[in-house]
């Protein structure tokens, strides 16, 4: 079947700032995959949501850190809609820990899945696409327990820099957006009021990001009207850091 929409994936959009960002792209006219892990349920309650609002989603598993699965992923999207002109690299996971006892999957998921997402990304995506990867303001805080959370963000920021170079022949834009804390699982598990209470209050605006304040920023980075702004991390914050 011919398809003649934008067609944009979505990594890690289970739950989260991914669900918030497939939804939003869905709103501007994208056909969305929707890709996740393990969370077959509630995945699906995201693409009935898109469905319901009128939106054209389908959901695709795969493992990002696979690049097997990566590949598949890119292929079930082209079977279904014919190509893929934006790839979201969103999905990740954060383990604090001191790094005398780090372990491999922050750079697996991380780094390994930016990677396999960027590397088909680079060979399939149609011309004037977007990418976008995903850093984060922890970057700027160094705090204990981050070291090895912050060495997979520092790698995509370097992917996100220099592959917007090897890209641009083509018209597409690699950029990354870098949030402060976003009340989402990752940033919620195993924190304290307090501990939350006291992040929201390092923000000048007092509180911790909504993920749809995420996926605005995601719209417009997606959208052709973005063509400008390539290479850059854009902090979406609320000022923290
Ligand atoms: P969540 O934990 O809420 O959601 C993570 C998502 O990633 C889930 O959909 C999960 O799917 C998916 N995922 C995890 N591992 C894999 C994998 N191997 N393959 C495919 N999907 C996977 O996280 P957030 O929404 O908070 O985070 C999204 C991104 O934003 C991450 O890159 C994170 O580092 C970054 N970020 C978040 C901040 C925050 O404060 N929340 C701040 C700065 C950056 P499943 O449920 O199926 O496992």
């Amino acid at each position: 079947m011919a398809h003649t929409e934008r067609v944009a994936i979505v990594t890690g959009a289970s739950r989260g700032i991914g669900r918030a960002i497939a939804s939003r792209l869905a709103v501007s006219g994208f056909a969305v995959v929707v890709n996740y892990a393990g969370s077959t349920v509630d995945t699906e309650g995201v693409v009935r949501a898109i469905h319901a609002a009128g939106g054209c989603a389908q959901v695709v598993q795969a493992d990002v850190s696979s690049a097997g699965d990566m590949r598949r992923l890119f292929d079930e999207a082209e079977q279904a809609f014919g190509g893929v002109d934006v790839l979201v690299n969103n999905a990740g996971v954060m383990t604090p820990e001191p790094l005398a006892e780090a372990g491999e999957e922050q750079f697996e998921v991380n780094v390994g899945g930016t990677l396999n997402g960027l590397r088909e990304a680079a060979r399939r995506l149609r011309d004037n696409g977007r990418i976008v990867n995903f850093s984060s303001t922890t970057l700027a805080l160094n705090a204990p327990g981050h070291g090895i959370y912050n060495a997979t963000k520092g790698a995509v920021e370097g992917f996100t820099r220099v592959l917007a170079k090897e890209l641009g022949v083509r018209g597409v834009t690699v950029n990354a957006v870098a949030p402060g804390p976003v009340g989402t699982e990752l940033f919620l598990n195993g924190k304290s009021e307090a501990e939350v209470g006291r992040m929201a209050g390092m923000a000048p605006l007092g509180r911790i990001g909504d993920p749809r304040e995420i996926a605005e920023v995601m719209a417009f980075l997606a959208s052709p009207e973005a063509v400008w702004v390539n290479g850059q991390v854009v902090r979406v914050n609320g000022g923290i850091g």
